[in-house]
């Protein structure tokens, strides 16, 4: 449809409009002729439900685009109808306005259709496929972010680390879609136990799961560990590769204190990590909290098998 105009005095009395414009407003068209005052225009288009107007608002309604009237402006309105109209105004050198409509309702439903896309790939790009966890890169941030915020308030955070135990042989005696179902009962039990908002779990790697918990000590994370820990075994997933014939987990946790005023991310990552080693090493289905002397026992790098 071509743009609708319509000019005004200085008075507000419309002064001449095209056909397009009065086509715009099939409930007030009538209104919409030379002489008549934009007040009352925009009055009956409130009146006969046209306009989308603030509930016992209308004259301050009115009052608002008489004042737009005189400035140079662009604006956006919505009909009650469902079409958007752009309307640009300028005022003439005598006063009174000129203003340019179009119908920009396509234009409106391709934005508001790309805006719920757009949505849709970011939590694609952050949900891990299989569990619906964070993405370890997703993680990464989130952790980040706490860490710097932990440290500006002078508050603990914790981290764990889980990982199912003997997993390889979980896929090789049940198969392979049967472990991944088994990932996904983990992670449902990873979120049912790190409830609150800013809690962020991620599946880390391939059966290997990661918790980021703010506001949270030694013993708190401790606490949440061992409540994970439980709820695993409460699934009683069968695994024959196991000598706990059940599926289960290790879990290690770290944390950064008050102690930890030197302490980087990738020191509580690799903490996380010594802390879990021990868990396996220890015999599996446990929960390692970081303690000083692991770090003398393992360097960095891969968990040997044990
Ligand atoms: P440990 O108790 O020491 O952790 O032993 P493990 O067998 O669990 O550890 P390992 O790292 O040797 O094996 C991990 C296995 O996880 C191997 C790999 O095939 C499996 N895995 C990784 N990602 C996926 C996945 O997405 N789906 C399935 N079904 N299996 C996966
Ligand atoms: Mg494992
Ligand atoms: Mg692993």
């Amino acid at each position: 449809m071509a743009d609708g105009l319509v000019m005004f005095d200085p008075d507000g009395r419309l002064v001449l409009c095209n056909a397009q414009y009065r086509a715009m407003f099939p409930k007030t068209a009538d209104m919409r002729v030379p002489g008549a005052d934009y007040r009352d225009i925009l009055r009956a288009s409130a009146q006969r439900g046209e306009a989308i107007t603030p509930p016992d608002e209308v004259e301050g309604w009115i009052a608002g685009i008489m004042a737009s009237q005189k400035l140079v402006s662009q604006r956006q309105v919505r009909l009650a109808d469902g079409r958007w109209l752009d309307v640009r105004t300028r005022p003439t050198g005598d006063g009174g306005s000129l203003s340019v409509f179009s119908d920009i309702t396509e234009a409106k439903q391709v934005e508001t259709e790309l805006l719920a896309l757009n949505e849709k790939l970011n939590l694609l790009a952050h949900r891990d496929g299989l569990t619906e966890l964070w993405t370890r890169r997703a993680f990464d941030e989130a952790l980040a972010r706490e860490f710097s915020r932990a440290r500006r308030n002078a508050a603990p955070l914790s981290l764990v680390i889980i990982d199912v135990d003997w997993f390889k042989r979980f896929n090789d005696h049940y198969g392979h879609p049967a472990g991944d179902e088994c990932l996904r009962a983990v992670s449902r039990c990873i979120q049912a136990t790190a409830r609150r908002p800013a809690d962020a779990a991620a599946r880390y790697g391939g059966e290997e799961f990661a918790l980021v918990l703010p506001e949270t000590d030694a013993r708190g994370a401790f606490v949440i560990a061992e409540t994970l820990r439980s709820k695993v075994r409460d699934l009683a997933m069968a695994h024959a590769g196991s000598e706990k014939s059940i599926v289960t987990v290790s879990i290690g946790v770290s944390t950064l204190d008050a102690d930890g005023a030197t302490m980087e991310i990738a020191d509580l990552l690799r903490r996380a990590d010594e802390a879990l080693y021990g868990a396996k090493a220890a015999g599996r289905d446990r929960v390692h909290g970081w303690r000083p002397h692991l770090s003398d026992q393992r360097s960095t790098g891969s968990r040997r098998k044990i």
